[in-house]
């Protein structure tokens, strides 16, 4: 789909993966005006595809290409395109329980603009790409390593926004703690490098006791859709949940510490470290995390029933 300075996006095309021609001076090349989104197909038991919650990417897809001066596709057409490239690409949904189908919805500022300004051309594409689950056999729980020389995202900032710039800086931080053994980095406000962020792709939750604290969403971290759906769901098994500022200290004395993204969808935190301390979490078929990845997994995969009207069925 195209869309030049009015603003108007046209219909789009289905066309086969390949290579896409862009000017060397596009605006996405030179000023990274590029945002995406990512959400999954999934397959039923008899054989359905569903999506989870697409109108959610397309609310934040709007949101975020109005802090990056870009236009964007309606809502309405946004889903109906990410709708057409599930059904057209079916038979690489894999199989129910084995996986489901990527789909990474990108708006680029495609046209040429040599000083720094806004492209004069914009186009959304969509592609997909098969995916097997997270966790391949059982549920391996995630070793984070707290950072405190890089920082994701500062105040007025981007990092509320699903901009591609906000990827290739956290790309040093995830390569040394990955170098170090750990699964992910978890981030420290820029500020005073005392509050919990997020990691590098997926949202962080603390438990202590009936009560699960997450990091406010104040324009440097990104809001989940998996994030604001576990809310919900933990609210109405009667937890209580908190969004506010996290200080790091409470990770010492948490009973559990999970996250949450599209792709880990609910995953468990086994240990953290931060500084010269490690803490371990409970993980496991009793903890609370286990306990909201089942429902939000029955409801994502239409094994149980969506009573929020959560899924949308395309077939
Ligand atoms: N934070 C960041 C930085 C991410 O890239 C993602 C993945 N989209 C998330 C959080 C989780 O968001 P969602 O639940 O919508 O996938």
């Amino acid at each position: 789909m195209k869309c030049s300075k009015d603003g108007e996006f046209t219909k789009g095309e289905l066309s086969p993966y390949g290579n896409i021609q862009l000017s060397p001076s596009a605006g996405v090349l030179n000023y990274g005006q590029a945002i995406y989104e990512g959400t999954k197909a999934y397959r039923k038991e008899n054989g359905k595809l569903l999506l989870f919650r697409p109108d959610q990417n397309a609310i934040r897809m709007k949101l975020g290409a109005e802090r990056m001066l870009m236009p964007c596709p309606s809502v309405d057409q946004f889903v109906d395109a990410v709708k057409q490239t599930a059904l057209a690409n079916k038979r690489w949904v894999p199989p129910s329980g084995k996986g489901s189908l990527y789909i990474r919805p990108l708006l680029i500022g495609s046209g040429p603009i040599l000083g720094l300004g806004p492209a004069p051309e914009y186009t959304f594409i969509i592609y997909a790409s098969p995916v097997g689950n997270y966790f391949k056999e059982g549920i391996a729980a995630l070793n984070l390593y707290v950072e405190e020389e890089y920082v994701r995202a500062a105040p007025g900032g981007a990092g509320g926004v699903k901009s591609i710039t906000n990827y290739a800086p956290v790309l040093k931080a995830l390569s040394k703690a990955k170098s170090l053994g750990f699964s992910d980095v978890l981030y420290l406000d820029s500020v005073k490098k005392k509050y919990l962020e997020e990691a590098s792709s997926c949202n962080v939750f603390v438990v202590k006791g009936r009560t699960i604290s997450t990091p406010a969403t104040n324009g440097t971290i990104l809001e989940g859709i998996t994030r604001k759906s576990v809310m919900e769901i933990a609210s109405d098994h009667g937890y209580k949940v908190v969004e506010k500022a996290v200080p790091v200290d409470e990770l010492m004395d948490a009973d559990e510490v999970f996250c949450t993204g599209t792709a880990v969808v609910v995953a468990p935190v086994g240990t953290i470290t931060y500084q010269d301390k490690r803490v371990e979490y409970k993980t496991g078929d009793e903890s609370v995390c286990q306990k909201l990845r089942s429902v939000l997994v029955g409801i994502q995969t239409g094994m149980t029933e969506d009573n929020k009207g959560w899924v949308t069925h395309i077939n």
